[in-house]
C-alpha cells in the first residue's frame, strides 16, 4: 500500500520539529507536519525561551544595587514593559521563522492547521483535507490546567503572561511548582508586588528538602511574599482588578491572578481513544519505551506522554523515535539521571536523588554547605548558596547533586556529566578546585554533615 507520507507529525514543538527534520533529512522520509498555533511550541513560544528572557530582564535591578555597592554611580529607574515586549515578540518571531526555515530546508511539508487522527494511518486537517501516512507521530505537548473554582476565568496562566499590555502592580500567583516559583522571581524582579499562595507546606514539592528551604528563603529575602497551606477559593472581578478569597476565608485585592497549577497532556479530541490508543487518568498517551502506542503505526513523544516533561527530553524522544520507526534501529531514551534547572531566583540546578528519596533507597552520606556568595560581599544580602552531594555509603557513588546559586543551571550541566558517568565522591575530590568560585565547594567538602 502506498501512503501520501512516510511520516506525519502532529504538533510543531521542540520534539515534533526535531523528529520531522531528522526523519526527512537523515532518514530520507517524506514527512508532513501540522501545527495549529506557532512553530516552536511551548518551549520557544510560551515557555522556556520567553521565560528565560524575562529572567534576564528581572535581574538588572538587583545587579544595579550591587553595582552601586562596588562604586558605580547607577540606580535602577523603572522597567518599561512595552519596550521589552516588543523586543521579546521580535525575538520569538525570529525563532519561529528559523524553525520554519529548518523544516522547509529539510523537505518537510507543513500545514498551519489543527490535525486529528481519523484512522491508524489517516490524518485529517481542520479544513477537511485528509492524508495517509505509514507512521503518525503525536507530539502535541501540554497545556496549563486550571482548577475549577468560581471566577477562575478571570485568572491568567503562563500562556498569557507574555502578552500583557501592562505589568500588574500587585499579582497573586497560585501554585508552588516550577512555573509559579520562576514567575514569582521574575515579576518580583521587575518591580511587581508579588504574592505566591501554595497549598502545601513548602514550594517545589518533589525536589530536595534542604534546597527547597534555601530557595524559598531566598525568594522571600528578595521580596516575594510566600504563603503556604493557602489556596484560592474564589475570584470576583472588580473595577480595578480582582477580589480573591482564600481557603481561610480572607479576602484580598490584586490587579491580576496567575494560575501555575500544573499542565495537562494535550490529547483531548485528537481521535486517539477511538483508534484504541490508551490514555491514562491524566490524559497522557500511553507508550512503550520506544514511544509506540497500542496502535503500531502511531507513536507519541514529549509532554503529551507525561514522562519527563522537559524540552531536551522531548527532543531525545523524537530522535530515538526516528531511529526506531524509520531507520529500523530500535532505540529507547534513558530517562534516568536527567539534570535540570529551575530558574527561580536564587536558581536551582539538580541531578539525581533528593536526600529524602536517597535515604529511602539506601544508606547515604550527605555533604552540604551553605554560604554567602562572594559577589554580595559589599551589600547586605541575606541570600545563601547551597552546594550539596548525596553519596551512597555502599559504593561511594554520587546519587544526587543539588546547587542553589546564581548560575546553578550552568553548573549542573557540567556536574551532571560526572554524576551520569557514575562518579564517586572520591572522583569529585580528585579534581582540583577552581578558585575562587562557588562550585569549588563541590570538590572540597571533606566530612559528611549527616549520615543516614
Ligand atoms: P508543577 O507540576 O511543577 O507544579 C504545579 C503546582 O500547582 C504544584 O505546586 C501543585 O501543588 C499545585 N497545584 C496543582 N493543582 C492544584 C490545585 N487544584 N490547587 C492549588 N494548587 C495546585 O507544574 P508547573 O505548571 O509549575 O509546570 C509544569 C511542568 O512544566 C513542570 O512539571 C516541568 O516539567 C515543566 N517546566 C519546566 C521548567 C524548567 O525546566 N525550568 C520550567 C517550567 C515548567 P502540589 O505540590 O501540592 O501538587
Amino acid at each position: 500500500m502506498s501512503f501520501d507520507y512516510d511520516l506525519f507529525v502532529i504538533g510543531g514543538g521542540s520534539g515534533g520539529v526535531r523528529a520531522a527534520r531528522v526523519a526527512a533529512a537523515d532518514a530520507g522520509a517524506k514527512v508532513g507536519m501540522a501545527e495549529e498555533s506557532r512553530y516552536g511550541g511551548t518551549c520557544v513560544i510560551r515557555g522556556c525561551v520567553p521565560k528565560k528572557l524575562m529572567v534576564f530582564a528581572s535581574t538588572y535591578a538587583p545587579a544595579m544595587k550591587e553595582a552601586a555597592a562596588y562604586g558605580w554611580d547607577v540606580q535602577a529607574g523603572s522597567f518599561d514593559w512595552p519596550s521589552f515586549r516588543v523586543n521579546l515578540e521580535n525575538e520569538l518571531d525570529r525563532l519561529e521563522s528559523v524553525y520554519r526555515k529548518l523544516l522547509k530546508n529539510s523537505g518537510v511539508e507543513t500545514y498551519d492547521l489543527r490535525a486529528t487522527l481519523a484512522g491508524p494511518n489517516l490524518v485529517r486537517l481542520a479544513d477537511g483535507r485528509e492524508f495517509t501516512a505509514k507512521t503518525i507521530l503525536v507530539a502535541t505537548g501540554g497545556w496549563p490546567s486550571v482548577p475549577d473554582i468560581q471566577g477562575a476565568e478571570h485568572a491568567i496562566t503562563s500562556n498569557e503572561i507574555f502578552h500583557l499590555n501592562a505589568l500588574p502592580k500587585r499579582i497573586l500567583i497560585v501554585g508552588g511548582g516550577y512555573i509559579a516559583c520562576e514567575f514569582a522571581g521574575i515579576l518580583n524582579g521587575l518591580g511587581v508586588d508579588t504574592h505566591l499562595w501554595y497549598r502545601g507546606t513548602q514550594v517545589l514539592r518533589g525536589f530536595d528538602g534542604e534546597a527547597r528551604s534555601v530557595i524559598a528563603e531566598g525568594m522571600r529575602a528578595r521580596g516575594v511574599t510566600i504563603e503556604t497551606e493557602t489556596n484560592l477559593a474564589k475570584i470576583v472581578k472588580v473595577l480595578d482588578g480582582v477580589q480573591v478569597t482564600n481557603t481561610q476565608g480572607t479576602i484580598h485585592g490584586f490587579d491580576l491572578v496567575m494560575y501555575a497549577t500544573g499542565r495537562a497532556p494535550n490529547s483531548t479530541a485528537l481521535g486517539l481513544e477511538a483508534l484504541g490508543v490508551g490514555l491514562d487518568q491524566l490524559g497522557a498517551v500511553e507508550v512503550d519505551r520506544f514511544s509506540q502506542t497500542a496502535v503500531p503505526s502511531i507513536y507519541a513523544i514529549g509532554d503529551v506522554t507525561n514522562r519527563v516533561n522537559l524540552t531536551p527530553v522531548a527532543i531525545r524522544e523524537g530522535m530515538a523515535f526516528v531511529e526506531t520507526a524509520l531507520k529500523g534501529n530500535a532505540t529507547s531514551v534513558d530517562h534516568s539521571l536527567i539534570p535540570s534547572a529551575v530558574f527561580t531566583q536564587p536558581e536551582y540546578g539538580t541531578i539525581g536523588l533528593s536526600e529524602e528519596d536517597a535515604r529511602a533507597q539506601e544508606a547515604i552520606e550527605v555533604y552540604a554547605t551553605t554560604f554567602r556568595p562572594m559577589n554580595t560581599a559589599f551589600i547586605n544580602d541575606p541570600n545563601q548558596v547551597l552546594m550539596k552531594l548525596i553519596v551512597s555509603k555502599t559504593n561511594r557513588k554520587v546519587l544526587g547533586c543539588h546547587i542553589v546559586a546564581d548560575g546553578a543551571g550552568e553548573m549542573i550541566q557540567m556536574a551532571g556529566i560526572a554524576v551520569k558517568m557514575g562518579a564517586t565522591k572520591e572522583d569529585f575530590d580528585r579534581v582540583c578546585a577552581v578558585h575562587p568560585t562557588m562550585s569549588e565547594e563541590l570538590v572540597t567538602m571533606k566530612s559528611p554533615v549527616r549520615t543516614a
